[in-house]
């Protein structure tokens, strides 16, 4: 491992100017340009990287790309001068902040959408201009060799090595001394990070889980809500950070929410999800017992069907589930969606704030006041109206959550300025000593009046 790592140590001082040279180095205009040049051609040899889902390309591809973009087009922005107000006493000075590389950051990415989590923030790593050890999620085994066998060719593998690996060689790699971690993965692994980190003061971004959960409004069109949320719930089978975890609506609309739910699962993925092409399995035998488990005591309102051997559980709708019911102690990651009854927007308020702040609040509604008032009312990473996910997609919007749902938040710009230091710089002149007077003791009567 310690042959991969390029953060120098109080006893290395050769490596330690040679970091210093390759980051300098880096920053230069030719460097750049070597990395406008050798992105683009990961671009090109995209279609070779990807596995033939659909849902890859759609979800993890084309963002990867788009933030690529965004980088190449914003560099010279992001990265120039800030120059900020200036006091009576700095007028004739120059101030502004200046963007500086963090030096070495280590990447730990999740298994779920394994590309996203862990190419987004390389992007942004690159753009700043540090080095990276980027250490892929052992779960999604397939994805980790992939970035492990092509990464090194079209970026130099000096300075962005690939650590594949599982638990005990991420806690090897948290041991060293890095100048930020960025992490996507659970909250629990998240503490343990965040621990290590702390031994060497280093800061962390922390992205991680919770339970995101899903208002339904009785006042607005649950055939389209139930769509959307029916396509953010299953979509990867449930394993996506920023799926509805739950819904929360009114019981007079809670039948009326389970047949469009229904209705929209038969559309998507046919009446026998388990032979159709566009919906997933469980990532492994570990999760599928873990969602299963979870399940126990709730009324079925549709699916539970399972098989281990293959790790499916078909989407499922859990109706008049309680708090104290299993599915509601932990994140779900999967493919079933529990129907929690409150008697409105009051107790759907309350509900969510006697809970962990989570990545995403989710509203329906055709009412503003309503989405005004959970937008008030409560506080999470995001917050996004009659829709789902898809605020993922506007790299403007800073990605994270809050509390135990993360620390910290990237996409676009926002990695870039996470993995810079924003350094305060004011450069003044040597003339105008008069102005200086004042402060230098001693400090008379004759001084202070002037
Ligand atoms: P995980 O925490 O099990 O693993 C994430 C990474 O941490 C992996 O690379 C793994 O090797 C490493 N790891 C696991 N256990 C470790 C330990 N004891 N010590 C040191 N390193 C360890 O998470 P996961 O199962 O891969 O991902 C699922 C979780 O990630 C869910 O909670 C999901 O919500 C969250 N997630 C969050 C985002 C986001 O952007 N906020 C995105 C994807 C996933």
């Amino acid at each position: 491992l310690t042959r991969h790592i390029i953060k120098p140590t109080e006893n290395d001082s050769k490596d330690a100017q040679r970091q210093e040279k390759s980051i300098k180095q880096f920053q230069k205009h030719e460097e750049r340009k070597k990395f406008h040049k050798m992105t683009s051609q990961t671009q090109n040899y995209r279609i070779k990287l990807i596995c033939s889902q659909h849902g890859t390309e759609l979800f993890e591809i084309l963002v990867v790309e788009g933030e690529i973009q965004l980088a190449l087009e914003k560099l010279s922005e992001w990265a120039c001068p800030r120059p900020v107000e200036k006091s009576l006493l700095t007028l004739s000075a120059e101030a502004y902040v200046q963007p500086e590389p963090l030096g070495v950051v280590l990447i730990i990415g999740a298994w779920n959408y394994p590309w996203a989590v862990t190419l987004l923030p390389l992007v942004g790593a690159i753009a700043a201009g540090n080095a990276a050890v980027i250490k892929p999620s052992e779960v999604s085994c397939g994805s980790a060799s992939v970035m492990e066998k092509f990464l090194p060719q079209y970026l130099d593998p000096d300075l962005y090595p690939v650590v594949t690996g599982g638990v005990s060689e991420t806690q090897e790699l948290l041991k060293l001394r890095f100048d930020h971690i960025f992490y996507t993965g659970s909250t629990a692994v998240g503490r343990l990070v965040m621990e290590a980190a702390a031994r060497h003061l280093t800061p962390v971004t922390l992205e991680l889980g919770g339970k995101s959960p899903c208002y339904i409004d009785r006042k607005c069109d649950l055939s389209v809500a139930c769509r959307r949320i029916t396509w953010g719930k299953f979509v990867n089978c449930g394993q996506t950070c920023i799926a509805p975890d739950y819904i929360l609506c009114e019981p007079s609309i809670q039948s009326q929410v389970v047949d469009e739910v229904i209705k929209c699962i038969k559309e998507f993925y046919t009446d026998e999800p388990r032979t159709c092409e566009d919906y997933g399995r469980i990532v492994n035998q570990q999760h599928y017992r873990r969602i299963m488990a979870l399940m126990e005591g709730s009324a079925v309102a549709y699916g539970g069907d399972a098989d281990q051997s293959s790790c499916y559980i078909g989407p499922t709708v859990l109706k008049d589930v309680t708090a104290e019911s299993k599915v509601m102690k932990e994140e779900i990651f999967g493919p079933v969606l529990p129907i929690i009854t409150v008697s409105g927007l009051d107790q759907a308020i309350q509900f969510v704030n006697e809970r962990e702040k989570p990545l995403v609040v989710y509203v329906f509604s055709n009412c503003k006041k309503v989405i005004r008032r959970v937008q008030d009312e409560t506080s999470s990473g995001a917050l996004l109206a009659n829709d789902c996910l898809v605020h993922f997609t506007i790299p403007a919007l800073p990605f994270g959550g809050v509390g135990h749902s993360g620390m910290g938040c990237y996409r676009g710009r926002h990695t870039f300025d996470c993995l810079s230091h924003l350094r305060s710089c004011l450069i003044k002149p040597l003339s105008m000593e008069a102005v200086n007077n004042m402060r230098y003791p001693p400090h008379t009567a004759n001084k202070l009046s002037w």
